[in-house]
């Protein structure tokens, strides 16, 4: 936090102030954060704000992600994971090697994550009993899994509603819902780069129906492409707006947009400063979800280091094995060990925190995965 006075010099003194009081931001506010020139005045709010909620500690949890397939009826611009069936970058995993692949970590693990593309056939009784084995085999372990996308996709494949396909797979074990597919929530941007993928109103109903029985859930944002400062706000007044309804989300994730291996492969990537200004109006616009994650394997892990003094207070885990980001050309590793979260966590001045999917911390992980909302 600067003097008062610094603020003044980018047009800033009122929003310092309301961050000082605690006090929500509009969406013209968030705008202003963007267009400030200095990083560093717009971080010191975030940092201000973040303390506030989380002092010096940063969390992670031990995870594993599995993408049980790329095929996908979708073709999103954006994309370097998909494929169409038959493509020979296609890959779809049998139960059996899903279970292998969580059979090969220990026992440690807290969160096992389970996304793929909107497969063409595959029915919801395939991932009912999925999950079930899943749930077999890791007990405690939560089972995070299926952003809303999927989620309409079976609905649309199987002919029933959202709710149906919701507390059918909160039966068969499915605890929390990750973020993904919320890209950004412009009409306009969407028309242009993902115009048969389920529209904004559509993912904010599926999180809004998957809260209201006790699905908790993540929310992220894809910037980085054609979208304006105002349509990132924007998007993420609308999380605000359904947050304060349903109390139902935990985390946000700023995702940068990854142009390799794209047909946007052409676009710049996005820059350090771009990266660290929007985790940091992210923490000051959302003031009613706790926790903003800096994702080191999109972010790189040196930046998402640097982003716990922008406002963010998560650094995701030690995933092991991912997919989405890698095929897009991220350059970070694929996994990386407790050890090294909490090293790298230590040594840029944080206390490191082990957490599980709702950001209980260790010693504190119910033995029955509760994860009912509040
Ligand atoms: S972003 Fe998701 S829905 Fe779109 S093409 Fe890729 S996997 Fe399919």
């Amino acid at each position: 936090m600067f003097e008062p006075r610094y603020y003044k010099n980018f047009g800033l003194e009122e929003i310092a102030r309301k961050v000082a009081d605690g006090q929500r931001l509009t969406v013209a506010e968030g705008e202003k954060l963007f267009a400030c020139p200095d990083l560093n005045a717009v971080g010191s709010l975030a940092h201000q704000a973040r303390t506030r909620l989380h002092g010096n500690e940063a969390y992670y949890v031990v995870n594993r992600h599995i993408n049980y397939s790329n095929i996908c009826v979708n073709g999103c611009r954006f994309c370097a994971f998909s494929r169409k069936k038959g493509d020979p970058l296609s890959f779809e995993l049998s139960e059996e090697e899903i279970l292998d692949k969580i059979r090969t970590n220990g026992n440690d693990l807290t969160e096992i994550h389970v996304v793929g593309g909107c497969h063409p056939e595959k029915p919801l009784s395939f991932f009912e009993h999925l999950i079930g084995k899943i749930r077999e085999l890791k007990p405690h372990a939560f089972i995070k899994a299926f952003t809303a996308v999927e989620i309409a996709h079976f609905a649309k494949n199987e002919g029933i509603p959202v709710g149906d396909v919701l507390a059918r797979l909160k039966a068969a074990g499915v605890m929390m819902m990750p973020g993904g597919g919320a890209e950004v929530f412009s009409d306009r941007v969407r028309k242009l780069l993902c115009p048969e993928k389920l529209e904004a109103a559509g993912w904010l109903d599926v999180m809004r129906q998957a809260h209201a029985i006790g699905i908790r859930s993540n929310a992220t944002m894809l910037y980085g492409h054609i979208e304006t400062p105002r349509e990132r706000v924007e998007h993420m007044a609308a999380l605000r707006e359904l947050q304060d309804r349903t109390g139902g989300f935990v985390c946000f994730i700023p995702l940068t947009f990854q142009p390799s291996n794209t047909p946007m492969g052409k676009m710049e990537p996005t820059t350090g400063v771009d990266d660290l200004k929007t985790i940091a109006v992210s923490r000051l616009m959302l003031d009613n979800i706790a926790h903003i994650k800096a994702y080191w394997v999109m972010m790189s892990v040196k930046l998402a280091q640097a982003a716990l003094y922008y406002g963010a207070d998560d650094f995701d885990g030690t995933v092991v094995e991912e997919k989405i980001g890698h095929m897009a050309g991220a350059e970070s590793q694929q996994g990386m060990t407790r050890r090294e979260i909490e090293a790298i966590i230590r040594e840029a001045g944080f206390q490191p925190v082990e957490r599980d999917s709702l950001f209980r911390k260790a010693g504190h992980f119910p033995s029955n995965g509760d994860c009912k909302v509040d």
